[in-house]
């Protein structure tokens, strides 16, 4: 059997408030495995975002591992082991104002992840304009600021930063949520096309189960930061076993 590329083990993650420990994240296996794609849905607040950021490291956990091709994350990354596994985990956020540096010309925010992985000048300009026209912007674009380009062209650009170092393994945080309806089919498609095309494997969280059932092949579903049902989207969508996901489904017919 080929090990999954995504392994994680007993993973928890607390936050501290006033009333004392919040578990986001409260005991989770999990794996994803090469070219695949894990739809996660839940409630707001259930943990979706926490389990995300601390896959991709942008976030420490309380305890577990994160295995990612075979190599176990450390708990908190030096920069160094950052910058080294950009080029394996990349992430699509909600709003790319997230990831996209508001002084930074589009074409600067594409070159950046290429040049900390120590690629040259030219070839990352040459990369970074490549990317502009697959994700469907102009080249114009590239001479631009983040505050200039339309919600819907700056999820591209959040896009292509995040395939431009052909990652094994994508997480998208609700990509489309914050997106027009009218563009939203556009930013989906694109994804779906780039995640064929590279083969990249994705953890897809999302609010909308149509998307999720459009896009995955198998789908988790998280309640109070565990996964309480977990299989083929088909099968969870036409047989759900556990009532939470009964609700949610029947929430959203
Ligand atoms: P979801 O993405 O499913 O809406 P989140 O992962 O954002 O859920 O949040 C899960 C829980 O963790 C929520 O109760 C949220 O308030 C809490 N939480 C998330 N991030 C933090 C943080 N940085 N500090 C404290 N609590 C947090
Ligand atoms: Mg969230």
């Amino acid at each position: 059997m080929v090990a999954p590329l995504v392994d994680i083990r007993q993973l928890r993650c607390h936050f501290g408030n006033d009333k004392g420990l919040l578990a986001a994240v409260d005991g989770i296996n999990l794996h994803i495995n090469a070219g695949e794609v894990l739809g996660l849905v839940g409630e707001s607040g259930s943990g979706k975002s926490t389990l995300g950021r601390v896959i991709a490291g942008l976030q420490s956990r309380s305890a577990g591992s994160v295995v990612i091709g075979g190599k176990e994350m450390p708990y908190k990354y030096s920069r160094r082991q950052f910058q080294a596994m950009s080029g394996q985990v990349q992430m699509v956020f909600q709003d790319s104002y997230a990831s996209l540096n508001p002084r930074m010309t589009i074409l600067a925010s594409l070159q950046e992840p290429l040049l900390t992985l120590g690629v040259g000048e030219l070839d990352t300009r040459n990369k970074a304009r490549y990317w502009l026209e697959r994700v469907g912007l102009p080249q114009s674009a590239g001479e631009r600021y983040p505050h200039e380009l339309s919600g819907g062209q700056r999820q591209r650009v959040g896009i292509a930063r995040a395939f431009i170092t052909d990652p094994k393994f994508v997480i998208c945080d609700e990509p489309v949520s914050a997106l027009d309806v009218s563009v939203q089919a556009q930013i989906i498609n694109l994804l779906q096309e780039l995640q064929r095309e590279h083969n990249t494997a994705m953890l897809f969280i999302a609010h909308d189960l149509a998307v999720v059932r459009f896009l995955a092949s198998r789908t988790a579903v998280m309640y109070l930061g565990e996964i309480v049902e977990i299989g083929p989207t088909k099968a969870v969508f036409a047989s759900p076993r556990h009532p939470y996901t009964v609700s949610l489904l029947a929430a959203h017919l």
